[in-house]
């Protein structure tokens, strides 16, 4: 089949208040052409204090960029202290939330388990979770690379059916890239990718042929177009470089470099 329509996705984990939101928004609007929007998705993901702020700019100026989250619990409401709904995202019309990014798992102890649980919890709310997966750099120098995402991948995935899969978005993200300005070669990175998909044809058949698959870490406009190239890459999860407009909209037309 024809490669999936990619998504590019701007990660800003703990950055810019909803002031600096408001501008970062504006100013890749006017960076991002018409055309880019028909080559590609993007979605941006702001901390949860600017979502309200940024649904605001992005519907009232018809910016066709979607809104993302970058975590949520599970439950739909509750005695969960300092915790947000999906529920509540839904209602920002956030349509796409990042689980299980490496930084909630190494950080603040995300297990398999509790992915498991916020994948079906923002398919729930129907809104489409961005599943991430990625090796250390000592399983990747044990050669443990393809078990640990594979691991991770059957278990986010676990107890769901075939067309809950079929739509949603796979994150590879090698956790020695991320913000190290490494980035695994796009031949290695593919391998992966193509593993990753193998893995959902497994276990859900034909929902492997249409379910996106990201490369993230340390993605920059130099390094995206040999990426976005690779036949099982269909997008990026973009961390440093969507802090910045300018660098974030090269990524997004990366069609137009070499
Ligand atoms: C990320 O935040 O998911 C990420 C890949 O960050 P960076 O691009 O900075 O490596």
């Amino acid at each position: 089949m024809s490669k999936r329509k990619p998504l590019i996705s701007g990660n800003w984990k703990m950055h810019h208040n909803h002031f600096e939101a408001i501008q970062m928004v504006q100013k890749l609007s006017y960076l991002i052409n018409p055309g880019d929007y028909e080559a590609v998705d993007v979605s941006i993901h702001p901390p949860f204090t600017d979502l309200r702020s940024v649904q605001t700019v992005l519907e009232s100026d018809r910016i066709p960029v979607a809104l993302g989250a970058q975590n949520c619990h599970w439950e739909e409401k509750g005695a969960f202290t300092g915790e947000v709904a999906p529920t509540m995202l839904a209602k920002m019309n956030v349509s796409l939330v990042i689980v299980g990014h490496s930084e909630r798992r190494e950080l603040f102890g995300e297990t398999d388990q509790q992915v498991n649980k916020k994948v079906k919890a923002v398919l729930k709310a129907e809104m489409t979770p961005i599943l991430c997966c990625g090796e250390t750099l000592e399983e990747r120098e044990a050669g443990g690379t393809a078990d640990k995402v594979s691991g991770q991948i059957k278990a986010g995935l676990a107890g769901l059916k075939g067309e809950q899969v079929a739509g949603l978005v796979i994150a590879y993200e090698p956790i020695w890239a991320i913000g190290t300005g490494r980035t695994a070669t796009p031949e290695d990175a593919q391998a992966v990718c193509a593993a990753i998909r193998q893995v959902v044809a497994d276990g859900w058949k034909d929902a492997a042929d249409s379910v996106r698959i990201q490369y993230g870490g340390s993605v920059k406009p130099a390094t995206a177009p040999d990426l976005m190239r690779q036949p099982d890459i269909d997008g990026a999860l973009v961390g440093g470089a969507a802090l910045d407009p300018d660098e974030f909209s090269r990524i997004i037309n990366y069609r137009l470099v070499g």
